[in-house]
């Protein structure tokens, strides 16, 4: 059948519509997909930045709980190494070096308050986020938590991941909501795929000082 003018135009116009959606699928228009808090243009973060003052654990090691020994602090550790070794972020533990304290870490068992970690942000004496609340303002001084009661069924790998989102936070980072492979997705729905720093994750630290 010989194709009228008509036809060809119509094959063309579907032809680049189709044209449109592949290269959409092939690159999102967004190419980050990492969150900050605050406005994108002026987003909040750790004040003093994430080369300078040190870490603290509260946490300890051998925490018993629902017939599980947690080993907290080396969870802790070793989740801020991840942020250390992979972002710009050079945060050493305060043991080792001394100076001024910006990240504390807790682990106990604070039971059914509806997260496996938060954290609190603090501007001087100032609360200024918490737990599910998101901060208001930049902050200087973080806690950050993790619950026993909800990890009882947890790997240490799992746990630890809750360690690494929530230093995630603590750096500057909000929830992923994209579904792009993030530490930062929520979660709540643990066992995550994600339990180390992805690479959008890494790209969101590092662009955000
Ligand atoms: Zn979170």
């Amino acid at each position: 059948m010989k194709k009228t003018g008509k036809t060809k135009t119509r094959i063309k116009l579907f032809a680049a519509i189709v044209g449109i959606f592949v290269a959409t699928a092939i690159s999102p228009f967004k190419l980050a997909a990492y969150e900050y808090y605050g406005w994108w243009n002026d987003p909040l973060k750790l004040k003093t930045g994430i080369t300078s003052g040190s870490y603290t654990i509260f946490a300890t090691d051998g925490l018993q709980y629902g017939g599980k020994t947690f080993m907290f602090a080396t969870a802790w550790k070793s989740a801020m190494g991840e942020w250390n070794d992979k972002t710009e972020a050079a945060i050493p533990y305060h043991g080792d070096v001394g100076g001024v304290e910006r990240i504390r870490m807790d682990g106990y068992n604070h039971g059914m308050n509806g997260v496996h970690g938060w954290v609190d942000m603090y501007s001087g004496p100032k609360l200024v986020g918490h737990r599910q609340q998101a901060p208001t303002e930049s902050w200087d001084y973080v806690v950050a938590n993790i619950n026993a009661y909800y990890l009882t069924n947890h790997t240490y790998a799992q746990y630890r991941g809750v360690a690494i989102h929530e230093i995630g936070h603590a750096l500057g980072l909000a929830h992923e909501q994209d579904g792009t492979p993030s530490i930062m997705n929520d979660l709540l729905n643990i066992p995550n795929t994600y339990l180390v720093p992805q690479q959008d994750d890494i790209n969101g630290v590092n662009n955000l000082y």
